[in-house]
């Protein structure tokens, strides 16, 4: 397969549903949790360069997905294909605005429909690239769609139009795409806010594409599927691997590397809280007290609008709790992961 200087590995395991959370768990808006709002009826997609050949393609309306693109002589490759064909054809648009070369691949950095469901809308000839677990997920099409549903208001004709297409290709640790003098890097650090979340690097440009391991400027992580040991783990991974530049998000505003030193000592006093207070006997709600969302993480965003801003703390402020209950019952219940959690600590050392 022209391009490919790593092979991947082609067969599937079976799929892995014990790390994620049930649909009615997530659809229960537990503790405060605001779904976040991923409807892109009137979201545009605008073009950024970051670098020569280097495109980041920002909503308009966050935290409705970005996306982005990369041109070699060969051709392009695609950083998620967005929530349907609409969309996707938004971006494919944004594509021939710069060049007529082929798409050659499109990497979906996690299973998320939001990032996956647009896949079918790109030419049959173009590769679908993901880490293995990612596309073991995807088969469970109806079930994600289910718990897509409220973020997108409840509104099933958003995503009506779609078609499962899974990927061609996938990968385990690493892949590298040579479009043509200019070679593409993914990466997957380990278990983050999905179990196959997938980093896509150019390291030319010190440009990386995050999806949902790390979202905007101005975020904290978002455990949606709990592992708060495994996500520390994969953040110091991901530091001691990448120099980043820029970050362009799944979703918010364009960040930096700098994000990591919000990222990595959250993870740590987020587990050193929830460790503390179970210990301490406190129960579930005594746990969520007992750990506040710290001043450092709450500062706001320069230069958007109070309502935004009030929003975006809102939003902050649930999946934090979010993250206390899922660390709470994650240690409370199952020893191995006290275990994971022991391991993350010790590498956050570092
Ligand atoms: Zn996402």
């Amino acid at each position: 397969m022209k391009g490919i200087s790593k092979t991947a590995h082609a067969g599937l395991s079976p799929l892995i549903p014990a790390v994620l959370a049930p649909p009615e768990v997530v659809t229960q808006a537990a503790l405060g949790f605001i779904p976040p709002p991923l409807n892109p009826s009137g979201a545009r997609l605008e073009t950024k360069e970051l670098a020569p050949g280097v495109y980041g393609l920002l909503s308009s309306k966050p935290p409705v997905d970005n996306s982005g693109f990369v041109v070699g002589e060969h051709g392009v490759l695609v950083i998620d294909a967005h929530i349907n064909g609409a969309m996707a054809g938004l971006i494919q648009t944004a594509v021939r605005q710069v060049t007529n070369k082929p798409i050659l691949y499109v990497v979906n950095t996690n299973y998320h429909g939001d990032h996956t469901f647009g896949n079918y809308a790109f030419p049959q000839e173009t590769l679908i690239v993901a880490q293995q677990k990612t596309a073991e997920i995807m088969r469970g099409f109806e079930r994600e769609k289910q718990l897509l549903l409220p973020t997108v208001g409840n509104d099933p004709t958003v995503f009506g139009d779609v078609r499962l297409r899974l990927p061609d290709l996938v990968l385990d640790e690493y892949l590298e795409l040579d479009l043509g003098g200019r070679v593409v890097e993914l990466h997957h650090f380990g278990h983050g806010n999905t179990p196959g979340d997938t980093v896509v690097f150019v390291p030319e440009a010190r440009v990386a594409w995050t999806g949902n391991l790390i979202l905007g400027e101005g975020t904290i992580p978002f455990l949606i599927e709990g592992g708060a040991g495994a996500y520390l783990e994969t953040m110091a991974k991901f530091t001691h691997t990448l120099e980043v530049g820029t970050i362009v998000p799944g979703h918010g505003l364009l960040t930096s590397g700098a994000i990591l030193g919000r990222y990595l000592p959250y993870l740590s006093e987020l587990i050193e809280s929830v460790r503390k207070a179970i210990r301490a006997g406190q129960n579930l709600d005594e746990a969520i007290a007992a750990t506040p969302l710290g001043q450092q993480y709450t500062q706001d965003i320069a230069g958007s609008d109070p309502p935004l801003v009030a929003q975006f703390a809102a939003f902050r402020a649930g999946i934090h709790r979010w993250n206390v209950w899922r660390t709470y019952q994650g240690m409370k219940g199952d020893p191995t992961s006290i275990q994971h959690l022991a391991r993350g600590l010790s590498l956050a050392s570092v």
